[in-house]
């Protein structure tokens, strides 16, 4: 199995570490024709979504990005990842990949808790330690979306189909349990 992990900006490589500790292969895309590599998954990692996005428009990836997204390939974004995916942001005018079916809020938790750290239950574990670093959340929901993991009430991971996201930083724990659940996801696909 090999990972792709978009490595333009923000945490990436603190994914292929998670990702080496469960023996999966991985490589950083920081281009357009790498997205054409074979990859079983991709990683869309945490950092800033707006200047992401804005490398990833100069860089003429959104299209295919988009396209393997859509064409089922496993892909889990993280933060800003998660913003990145998102088909709407309440409090910011996205123009994003927009293929999850779900609302985030942007910096949902405020200036004053700006990061913080909590513990909580994904799909049902153990507790597991979640790091936010301004982060989002997910404020709506639609149909086809499963809830994976709330903190507070506010849903802080889910999953539609082929996409996985979260709000916070499992590649900034030493927990490996959303790490194995995606490559879970990419071995039942
Ligand atoms: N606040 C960032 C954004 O708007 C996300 C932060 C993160 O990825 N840790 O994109």
């Amino acid at each position: 199995m090999t990972i792709g992990v978009l490595a333009l900006q923000g945490a990436f490589i603190e994914h292929q570490k998670m990702l080496k500790q469960l023996g999966v292969d991985s490589f950083q895309i920081r281009k357009a024709n790498q997205l054409d590599q074979p990859m079983d998954g991709i990683i869309l990692p945490g950092g800033e979504s707006t200047t992401m996005y804005r490398i990833l428009k100069d860089l003429n990836m959104v299209d295919k990005l988009k396209t393997i997204i859509e064409s089922g390939l496993p892909t889990f974004g993280t933060c800003a990842g998660l913003l990145l995916l998102a088909k709407t942001v309440d409090n910011y005018k996205s123009d994003y990949l927009q293929t999850m079916d779900i609302e985030a809020k942007k910096n949902a938790y405020g200036r004053q808790l700006g990061s913080f750290k909590a513990v909580g239950k994904f799909n049902n574990s153990k507790d597991i330690p979640f790091v936010f670093i301004r982060a989002p959340y997910i404020v709506k929901v639609e149909k086809g979306v499963e809830v994976l993991a709330r903190v507070d009430e506010k849903i802080v991971a889910a999953r539609q189909e082929n996409q996985l996201v979260t709000a916070f930083h499992p590649e900034l724990t030493d927990d490996l349990t959303i790490h194995q659940y995606f490559v879970d996801m990419i071995n039942n696909k």
